[in-house]
């Protein structure tokens, strides 16, 4: 029978072999915050079951092949590593830039300013050609997948779209560089609300993406 102790110590002993743990983000705002863009069911089951998921499935392809890595480590090495490391690390880390680029609606219109108004106009001549170039990106891709801003390591703004739950920072990505803003259209995103009608979860999306937030990520 083992002593207080010993199950103490193989405590610690676990603690120490589990890997690394990645956990789910606080999401930054209430899951009806979004209303009546992104609906709070939509929020709820996307937040506590999708990402929670990816980070659960991470943490058990982590343990199991013994890898000890940051995401971002994860990320830029993604071609060495596993594919459940590359579908979960991948989920893990848009969700979690994904729920930062969003914020309540603030009213009529939500159009960037300052700098990140001025480097989209100078990137695609102005901020209507850069939003129907985005948006043209999230309704041709195929099924499930990406739509991004990304900054090229030549310091220069595209726009690229991903599979899955691929991203810019992959070694593996066709575009790579640091997103700056994306959107998610997976059907989990938006078919509660808007069914097969990806176009309208994109045209509403727009009213909830957090410049302020886009604007850092330059
Ligand atoms: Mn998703």
């Amino acid at each position: 029978m083992a002593s207080g102790l010993d199950r103490v110590a193989a405590l610690a002993d676990e603690t120490l072999t589990a890997g690394p743990a990645f956990s789910l983000p606080p999401l930054p705002y209430a899951y009806d915050a979004l209303e009546p863009h992104i609906d709070k069911m939509t929020m709820e089951i996307h937040y506590s079951k999708h990402h929670q998921a990816y980070v659960n499935n991470l943490n058990k392809a982590c343990d199991e092949n013994k890898i000890n890595a940051t995401l971002e480590e994860l990320m830029k090495n993604i071609s060495k590593y596993p594919v459940a490391v590359r579908n979960n690390g991948g989920g893990h880390w848009n969700h979690s830039f994904f729920w930062q680029l969003m914020n309540a609606p603030k009213g009529a219109s939500n159009l960037p300013s300052g700098k990140i108004a001025d480097a989209l106009n100078a990137a695609f001549g102005s901020f209507d050609a850069f939003q129907k170039q985005f948006n043209e990106a999230a309704m041709k891709r195929f099924g499930s997948g990406w739509a991004w801003l990304v900054k090229t390591p030549e310091g220069k703004l595209v726009i690229a779209s991903t599979p899955n739950q691929d991203n810019p920072l992959m070694d593996i990505a066709e575009v790579k560089g640091m997103p700056v803003m994306g959107v998610d259209v997976w059907e989990h995103a938006y078919y509660l609300k808007y069914q097969n009608k990806r176009a309208d979860y994109v045209n509403a999306w727009w009213n909830v993406l957090n410049w302020e937030a886009v604007a850092k990520n330059l």
